[in-house]
């Protein structure tokens, strides 16, 4: 669809299942199931979707999905469905190839946002994307080389090492504009300056939620996952964001919603509350 100056595409990088509990935090499962189904295993599923942005002469892909790195062993205690779409071939059908990607914006290093930046090859990983630059914000990039325990897996799961030594690494500091139209904003609640992207437009611009708001389920500020480092930052700042998105029109962007790519919000009586689905 176009966003401003920029045609902007939804790529479906895969599934996984996660546990229900984790997913919805402190939501007792008597309110999520109603907006999520959960397995026999109170297993819920999830996708990973990451934003095609092109024009102005840039092609920017913000965020990369599992990627080819993970093991058998990661992908099955992870509940990720084998086997993850070959990016290549999702590519293939706006006719890009991964060489001629610009800009990667990863929204940050958990490995089902990020683990698509890099490949491995027999002597070590190397970038998927060749000759793309990669924004990563800097605080972010220093918690995933020296993690905290608690975020550690979500980390190590994926070397992120090779975007440094083949020198495409980009470290950002805060929110700043991109290039003409994109904007990049940052929040703190789910993991250390997670980034999101706004393609700025006259009527409806469009905000890559990432994990702020991973799915519809999630656009009450009290409903948050257990993933989220510090749920006393993230309510502020997440309320802050939603209303934005209701005065200003945004297309909201899901990366985690099984169904619902995009959607519109509108402010209800108590929290903010989806609007319509807008079809990529
Ligand atoms: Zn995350």
């Amino acid at each position: 669809m176009k966003i401003g100056e920029y045609e902007c595409f939804a790529l479906d990088l895969g599934e996984m299942w996660v546990d229900g509990g984790v997913l919805f935090g402190m939501v007792p499962k008597k309110q999520w199931q109603e907006q999520a189904s959960a397995d026999t295993d109170n297993q819920v599923r999830i996708k990973a979707r990451a934003l095609l942005i092109v024009g102005n002469g840039r092609k920017i892909l913000v965020d990369a999905g599992f990627g080819t790195t993970l093991s058998a062993e990661t992908k099955a205690e992870y509940g990720i469905v084998d086997p993850i779409p070959d990016l290549n071939l999702m590519l293939s059908g706006y006719d890009i190839e991964a060489t001629q990607i610009t800009d990667v914006v990863l929204s940050h290093l958990h490995f089902d946002h990020a683990g698509g930046s890099v490949m491995d090859t027999p002597t070590g990983p190397v970038p998927f994307f060749p000759n793309a630059v990669y924004h990563v914000q800097s605080e972010q990039w220093e918690d995933a080389m020296t993690p905290h325990e608690r975020e550690r897996e979500s980390f190590e799961a994926v070397d992120y090492s090779a975007l440094q030594s083949y020198g495409v690494l980009n470290l950002l500091e805060g929110s700043l504009m991109l290039t003409d139209g994109i904007e990049i904003m940052v929040s703190y609640g789910h993991t250390r300056a997670q980034q999101h992207v706004l393609v700025h437009d006259e009527h409806q611009p469009l905000f890559f939620c990432s994990d702020l708001v991973p799915t519809t389920a999630h656009i009450p500020v009290s409903w948050h996952s257990a993933y989220d480092n510090k749920p006393m930052e993230l309510y502020p700042e997440k309320d802050f964001f939603l209303r934005k998105a209701v005065r200003n029109n945004w297309i909201m962007f899901f990366p985690h919603d099984p169904e619902i790519v995009a959607a519109t919000l509108k402010a209800g009586s108590e929290w903010t509350e989806l609007d319509q689905p807008v079809s990529f």
